[in-house]
């Protein structure tokens, strides 16, 4: 699943190509996406104009002249595609907002799972959010806050949206690992001294994905791409002990028993 750094370098690719343009006609391609954007709401937005393109966590909010907004999720597998005035539409397109400019930015999801919804101006477009993860607002005061009397294991509570704000599945193994902690102690057990060491293993994770947004489409053993994650039975990086995959909460996390404490 795409996570900060992932939508963000989208965030990018959207603000390039849609800043300043009209909407002629938005086009919904597939049933899944009406559950959030139906017909008539899409057939709303023609004549609008995008102001401004904004991430928030794993969220993007097309700000619109009107004051509308248009906020965006990628789930598992979403991406954009932008295509030149006569070009026709990738494949697996879901959603394509096509400008009076003859260009469209496209959103290309093979699970079809993305969603884009319209909010109308005045509403508010977020749920509550924790401070981004890769800001300084996500500090150690504040992550101590956050998992004082929690029993729940520190990796779910890194995937809590309200508690910090883009971190995903790969993310949340990857900065575990860096920080040395074990994923499974409970947040209330977590020394100060260890809440400084996720906040800075979180903040290098996101630093360094976002200065190589590539990265996470690569596949292969290159060192580069992840340190544990999806690399279940391997030799961790660090004291070549085997990497673990468990289930936390429903999803895979991946970690090395031996110097993860
Ligand atoms: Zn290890």
């Amino acid at each position: 699943m795409p996570e900060l750094p992932e939508v963000e370098a989208a965030s990018r690719i959207a603000r390039r190509a849609v800043r300043g343009e009209t909407i002629a006609e938005v086009e919904v391609l597939h049933p899944a996406q009406r559950r959030s954007l139906p017909r008539r709401a899409a057939q709303a937005l023609a004549g609008d104009r995008v102001t401004r393109v904004a991430r928030r966590a794993k969220y993007q909010v097309l700000h619109l002249a009107s004051g509308r907004s248009l906020v965006v999720h990628f789930r598992m597998a979403g991406d954009w595609g932008v295509t030149s005035p006569g070009e026709s539409l990738p494949r697996h397109s879901r959603v394509a907002l096509r400008f009076t400019s003859g260009r469209a930015l496209v959103l290309v999801d093979p699970r079809a799972l993305c969603t884009v919804t319209v909010v109308e101006a005045g509403d508010r477009p977020l749920p509550e959010l924790g401070p981004e993860a890769d800001r300084p607002s996500f500090s150690a005061a504040h992550l101590g806050r956050a998992l004082r009397d929690r029993a729940t294991a520190i990796k779910p509570l890194l995937l809590d949206q309200s508690i910090v704000a883009g971190i995903g599945n790969i993310y949340a193994s990857e900065a575990l690992w860096r920080a040395r902690l074990d994923p499974r102690r409970p947040g209330r057990d977590v020394q100060p001294a260890e809440v400084k060491r996720v906040v800075a293993a979180v903040h290098r994770v996101m630093r360094e994905a976002l200065a190589h947004p590539e990265r996470y489409y690569q596949d292969g053993e290159d060192g580069l791409r992840f340190r544990v994650y999806d690399r279940e039975g391997q030799p961790c990086r660090r004291c070549r002990g085997p990497i673990q995959r468990i289930t936390q909460a429903g999803r895979s996390t991946y970690w090395c028993p031996a110097c993860q404490r």
